[in-house]
This record gives C-alpha cells, sequence and structure tokens, in this order.
C-alpha cells in the first residue's frame, strides 16, 4: 500500500526468540467493507483518516493488503482459563506490527479475526460482527471513563458468513494496544522455554513497558512489583464503575495494564457483588465481587514465571516472590478506597471513611439500586426515584455522610466537582449496547451506535441530552453475554 496512509511500522516482535510467534500474512477475505472506522484514534497514531477511508484502507483492515513495513505474525502464549493450564496462542489474530506514533511513542496493531492460524486449534480464526462493533463500543467507552484499555480503530465486514449456533457476519476488528504481552506469554516462556528466552521476554516487556526501571538492581523483581501496581490500579478502576470482564484468564490479562479482550463483559446495572453475565462462568469464578481476588491469582502466577529470574536461589526467588504478591491486596484496596473516597466527595482520610464507603454499597445491594445511578443521585443531591432512598437506614447514612463531608474544609462546589469527575453519567448500558447493535447487524445501519459512541465520549459530560442513555432497562430478564464469536 502507498504510504501516504501514514503508516510508520516497527517490528520489534520479531527480534525475539522465534519460539514467541509464528510469522504468518492475515488470510485474505472475499468482500471487504469498512464499516466503522476511528478518526480520532487514527490521527493520533499518525495515520490518514481520508486515505484508509477508501478500498484499499479496507482492504488493509481486513488483511488482504499487507501495509508497507509490516512483518505480520501470529503470538505463542499459555494461559490459566478457568483455573486450567492451556497452550493457546493467537487463534484469531494477526499481528502486523507496531505503529510508531507522531509523539514517539509504540502501539501493537492487530487484526482480530483474520482467520486461522498455527494456534487456532479446532477454531476457524474468524469473528462475528455483532461482537467485534461491542468490543469497539465498549473499549472507547472504557478509554473515555479514564481506564486503561486497548482500542479498537477500524471494523470491517467480510463479505464471508461464519457459522456458530446460527449463521453470522464475519468481520475482522483493528485493535491498537501498548503491547499484547500477558501473563500466559510469560506463562509460556517459563513453561516451555529456555531461562535465556525468560530472560529476553522479560527484558523486552521491561524496556517496553518499564524503562525506567531497567537501571534497578533487581529489574525482574522492580518488574514484577510494577505490574501488580498497574493491575491492582486497573481493577480498583473496574470495580469503582461496576465493570466486569467476564473472563480474566491469565492470558487475558496484559503486562502493560491495559483491560484487554472485550469477549463477555458487560456493566452492572443493579449492585450485586455476585453479578455474573457470561454464560459460561457457571461458577461465579470472574464475578463483579470475585474480580479483585482473581487478578491477585493471575498475578500470583505472573510471579512464578518469574522466579528463575528473581534469584539464582530458588528459595529466596519464592521468598521475593510471596513477599510481592501478599503486598497486592493492600495496593488495590488503597487504590479502591482513593477512588471510592472521590465518588463520595471525600477529600482527606479518617477512620470512618471505610464504614460508610461499606454501609453505602451494603445498602445498594439491600435495596437492589442501580450502581451508577445511585451516585449519580448523590452528586447531584437527587434522592428519589428508588427503594433506597425512603429507607430510614439510607436517611442514617446520608446524615453520617453529611457529617463528614461537613467535617472537611472544602466547599460544597469543590466536593461537587470533584463528585462530577468520579462518577459518570453514563456507562454502555447493556440494552443500549443491544439497541446498537441489532441496527447495525440486523439493518446494517450504524447511526445508533454513531450515536451512542459520541453519548459515551464525554461521561463526565452530565448533560440533559444523556439523560435517556442514563436509564437503567425495565426489564427482570438477566442479562448473558457469550464469548467465542
Ligand atoms: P479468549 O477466551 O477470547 O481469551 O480466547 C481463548 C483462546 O481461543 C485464544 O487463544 C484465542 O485466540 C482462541 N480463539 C478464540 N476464538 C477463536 C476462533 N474463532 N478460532 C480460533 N481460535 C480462537
Ligand atoms: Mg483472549
Ligand atoms: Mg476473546
Amino acid at each position: 500500500m502507498s504510504n501516504n496512509a501514514g503508516w510508520n511500522l516497527d517490528n520489534s516482535y520479531v527480534k525475539l526468540p522465534k519460539s514467541f510467534y509464528s510469522s504468518m500474512n492475515p488470510n485474505p477475505v472475499s468482500a471487504p467493507k469498512l464499516v466503522f472506522f476511528n478518526d480520532e484514534l487514527a490521527a493520533s497514531l499518525g495515520l490518514d483518516s481520508q486515505s484508509l477511508q477508501s478500498e484499499e484502507g479496507a482492504a488493509v483492515f481486513a488483511g488482504n493488503i499487507v501495509p508497507e513495513g509490516a512483518s505480520p505474525l501470529a503470538q505463542a502464549y499459555g494461559g490459566h482459563q478457568f483455573g486450567h493450564f492451556n497452550m493457546l496462542g493467537d487463534g484469531r489474530a494477526v499481528l502486523l506490527g507496531e505503529q510508531i506514533t507522531p509523539e514517539g511513542e509504540r502501539v501493537d496493531v492487530q487484526l482480530k479475526g483474520a482467520g486461522k492460524t498455527v494456534f487456532s486449534r479446532g477454531g476457524d480464526g474468524r469473528a462475528a460482527l455483532g461482537p467485534m462493533l461491542r468490543e469497539y463500543i465498549i473499549s472507547e467507552a472504557m478509554q473515555a471513563i479514564g481506564i486503561p484499555t486497548t482500542r479498537s480503530l477500524a471494523v470491517v465486514t467480510t463479505g464471508e458468513s461464519i457459522f456458530r449456533e446460527t449463521e453470522l457476519p464475519g468481520a475482522v476488528l483493528t485493535r491498537i494496544a501498548a503491547s499484547h504481552l500477558r501473563v500466559g506469554t510469560f506463562q509460556y516462556a517459563a513453561k516451555w522455554g529456555e531461562l535465556e528466552d525468560l530472560r529476553a521476554l522479560a527484558d523486552y516487556a521491561i524496556q517496553r513497558h518499564y524503562p525506567e526501571i531497567e537501571p534497578d538492581e533487581n529489574r525482574y523483581l522492580s518488574f514484577l512489583e510494577e505490574v501488580i501496581e498497574r493491575q491492582a490500579a486497573l481493577v480498583a478502576k473496574w470495580q469503582l464503575v461496576g465493570f466486569i470482564h467476564g473472563v480474566m484468564n491469565t492470558d487475558n490479562m496484559t503486562i502493560s495494564g491495559e483491560t484487554i479482550d472485550y469477549g463477555p463483559c458487560a456493566f452492572m446495572d443493579v449492585y450485586n457483588p455476585k453479578t455474573v453475565f457470561s454464560s459460561i462462568d457457571v461458577q461465579g469464578r470472574y464475578s463483579y465481587g470475585n474480580q479483585p481476588y482473581m487478578a491477585g491469582w493471575n498475578l500470583a502466577r505472573f510471579a512464578e514465571s518469574l522466579i528463575p529470574l528473581l534469584h539464582d536461589n530458588q528459595e529466596q526467588a519464592i521468598e521475593l516472590a510471596q513477599q510481592k504478591i501478599s503486598a497486592y491486596m493492600d495496593i488495590y484496596q488503597s487504590y479502591w478506597r482513593t477512588g471510592m473516597r472521590s465518588k463520595l466527595g471525600i477529600f482527606g482520610e479518617e477512620a470512618e471513611d471505610e464504614a460508610i464507603m461499606n454501609d453505602l454499597l451494603n445498602l445498594m445491594a439491600e435495596y437492589k439500586a442501580d450502581y451508577t445511578n445511585t451516585f449519580r443521585a448523590l452528586t447531584f443531591n437527587a434522592l428519589e426515584g428508588s427503594d433506597l432512598f425512603k429507607s430510614d437506614e439510607f436517611s442514617q447514612w446520608h446524615k453520617r455522610w453529611q457529617e463528614r463531608l461537613d467535617r472537611q474544609q472544602e466547599q460544597k462546589s469543590e466536593i461537587g466537582l470533584l463528585m462530577k469527575r468520579s462518577n459518570p453519567a453514563v456507562i454502555p448500558r447493556n440494552h443500549r449496547v443491544e439497541e446498537a447493535l441489532e441496527a447495525a447487524v440486523e439493518h446494517g445501519d450504524y447511526s445508533v451506535m454513531e450515536h451512542l459512541l459520541n453519548v459515551l465520549s464525554h461521561p463526565y459530560a452530565h448533560s440533559a441530552e444523556q439523560e435517556p442513555f442514563a436509564k437503567p432497562p425495565i426489564t427482570t430478564i438477566p442479562y448473558q453475554t457469550y464469548c467465542g464469536t
């Protein structure tokens, strides 16, 4: 492809030992058509929107044309899926290369749904349009809310059908990520690689995501500490907005600290820590309330894979790893408390704060209150319309909370501002996402999705036009999500 599209690709991943990837071009499709394109993201990557929103651009995003400078590959990795370790790898994704942005940042450009790879096992390597659009919506909403995430650059339809329970239109999503290094990549290296392979991978990850720790005396221990820190911060952000990932397998946990793999994820409406949306998560392993613990479990698997690098003496290496892992929960809780204080307009720290937070959450669970809208109502002092607000227990809680706010120096206006920028007015509500997907997939009407994305792009605006999108669904049928499409 001519390079007026702005491609500036490098391929550092191919310099890793060969066992970490399999070079291959994406598998071409019959009739690529660009159906969604992220202008703003394209511009930040130094890509030219106009030249990419063309037949040639569609061919690139479908994998039919490989852009100049790309050295495409599928990555090898392993991972614990619902607690069971498997050899995995990119079964339906091809990394084109790393775009060097005008700011000098390096980001992966990956085609998801690009056809079979050597890691496909029984799968067809393809993806359906609905789930790729769903990933687009939710990942872009996460970005707008302020949660580290992979991004969505483009969706193309392939002109081919894929077969799941029914026949579905095929699509390819172009995913942008700080990198696609996962906990599972390290598990793969630890299990099947030589020590030098593991070291090469760790050095690569450090250079790419944590260059500041390169000079440290024990850089691998610092690396473990940094990944724990970023994941603790990330999962705290998920909890604070009611995001349920749904499939927190170790291959779906990044080293960069970005949210990845928007398969069965969804946002919680009614607050209930036991909430699970994924049809396959029958045990509730990845329920809302379990997420912080599962992140800790995954990080322990990450620490295990680093043990050979942490110390020449294995016992001492294990002890170092354990020290770091045992600090995780406190780090997570500290991030969560800080975030929850902001949601409640609390500036300093008092011993009573934790009880104020937890008592509110318990009341929300008891009265089946909408998670997002409860915080909105507190922000705007619009306390009507729900059973929670009518209860005496809430009145008592509200009094305690007000007294807490009165004890701090900050004025009402400052408190209000803090709450407004800590409590999103809109999240991608499941019924709104479904509505947008139905219009797009069933009727080829992308305007509903466009509108939804516009509304979701300013979650802290608290504007009148957002009001209809802030309403919870009028249904009692539990929402269910599916992965593997
Ligand atoms: P996930 O649950 O999305 O993390 O996917 C788990 C594994 O299944 C990964 O190795 C994916 O690449 C692979 N996979 C998912 N869907 C397909 C597909 N349609 N064809 C081949 N591999 C797939
Ligand atoms: Mg995955
Ligand atoms: Mg997936």
